[in-house]
């Protein structure tokens, strides 16, 4: 067995333990090769030569989450999602994988890395493709059952003026999802910015992220597509940059100056609201639920900011969630690990009682809310409309 010399920081684990009652896997299991600090050690042991490279091991890596929910309570500041993710790119080629596995995940890599052009024609085609049961075959169906209804218009690149005098003016990454997945929260974004005086610019040269082709293993395309980001925004220097999935903000905050990389909640609360922007008393009987990504918490560091900006609605109440765990949609990981996903999804889900009431559940990823909502489909409940708190807010605007 080889040895591997670039995992010497699995070492700074003192093995105390801490992180383990944080980790939903372990939690879900009890197993100690499903916690962070198991993790570890099986990596510590392969890079010394002491574990072979097994389907095992590849297993208990990939049920890894990468919440990043360990990382937040570990004493010792164990880099975890870097070691995991150099874990992968080191080990991609070996992993054994099921040809459909491995067609999907090429299928979904191409998607995010085309054009948005290109990306509008693949979900139209996409649309097709469900209607005929072919995304299902493929097991595309736990995404295409989360999909919003389609907007018309999804052309927003270029620049949107602030209405009145412009206050300032920020970038928008809308990411390679907006089109398919996510136009209502995008279109609400530069609504809502516009209204608060700020101008927003949209690059047509952005790209992916880069995150599903990093957490894969992916290394060449992580770095191309990141490289494209960096191009992007480099163009005019952007005082911020303006996320509105905390998926691909944790990203972006690595790729580019990780001050400028904001959440649109945590922005929107930055400013100074002018008096004759004003939003709706809430007096409906409809429950609001609000979900916390884990990005948004342990990596955007921003858990506080759609709480706090939701509160700016007169008379609104919000329902808490079991939101304490990842809901398991998790980039690619709700197609690739359906089981845990489903089972860490039922935990959010059994948290919200619907009851005869009808509801909103508002959450600040495109994943998560892409999971949760195909999650309410499979319940059959109809009465619970899953969106960003961006889109809720634009909703109650009354200037
Ligand atoms: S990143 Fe999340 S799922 Fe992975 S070991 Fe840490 S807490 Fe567990
Ligand atoms: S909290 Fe940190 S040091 Fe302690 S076991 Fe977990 S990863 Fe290791």
């Amino acid at each position: 067995m080889s040895t591997h010399c670039n995992f010497s920081d699995t070492d700074l684990c003192v093995k105390c333990g801490l992180c383990l009652p944080h980790c939903p896997t372990y939690n879900k299991t009890q197993d100690e090769n499903e916690s962070p600090r198991g993790r570890i050690a099986l990596i510590q042991a392969w890079a010394a030569g002491q574990l072979p490279e097994t389907e095992r091991l590849h297993g208990h890596i990939a049920g890894c989450l990468l919440c990043r929910a360990c990382e937040s309570a570990c004493p010792a500041n164990v880099p975890y999602a870097e070691l995991i993710n150099r874990f992968r790119a080191e080990t991609a080629a070996n992993e054994q994988k099921s040809l459909l596995s491995k067609l999907r995940m090429s299928a979904l890599q191409r998607f995010v890395q085309g054009s948005s052009a290109q990306r509008q024609l693949g979900s139209r085609l996409g649309s097709l493709l469900n209607k005929a049961g072919g995304t299902r075959a493929a097991g595309f169906a736990a995404v295409m059952d989360g999909l919003p209804a389609p907007e018309h218009s999804v052309d927003w690149v270029g620049f949107h003026p602030a209405l009145g005098e412009e206050r300032c003016r920020v970038d928008l990454f809308t990411g390679c999802m907006a089109e398919m997945a996510d136009a209502a929260t995008v279109k609400a974004a530069i609504r809502v910015l516009n209204t608060l005086g700020v101008g927003v610019r949209v690059s047509a040269q952005q790209s992916c992220c880069g995150a599903l082709a990093r957490h894969s293993g992916n290394i060449a395309t992580a770095l191309r597509l990141e490289q494209d980001n960096r191009s992007a925004f480099k163009q005019h220097e952007p005082d911020k940059v303006i996320t509105l999935a905390s998926g691909c903000g944790s990203a972006l905050m690595s790729t580019l100056d990780g001050g400028k990389v904001q959440d649109i909640s945590q922005f929107l609360d930055s400013l100074a609201w002018p008096a004759h922007v004003q939003l709706a008393l809430w007096d409906s009987q409809d429950k609001v639920f609000l979900h916390t990504p884990c990005t948004l918490k342990n990596t955007q560091k921003a858990g506080a900011y759609p709480l706090k900006l939701l509160m700016r609605i007169p008379g609104m109440q919000l329902q808490t969630v079991a939101d304490r765990y990842c809901c398991g949609a998790a980039g690619s990981y709700m197609l690739e690990q359906p089981e845990m996903a489903a089972a860490l999804r039922d935990d959010v889900l059994d948290s919200i009682s619907p009851g005869s009431a009808a509801g909103l559940l508002l959450t600040s990823n495109v994943g998560c809310a892409i999971h949760l909502r195909a999650g309410l489909k499979a319940r059959n409940v109809a009465n619970i409309k899953v969106m960003h708190p961006v889109q809720f807010i634009a909703s109650r605007l009354i200037s």
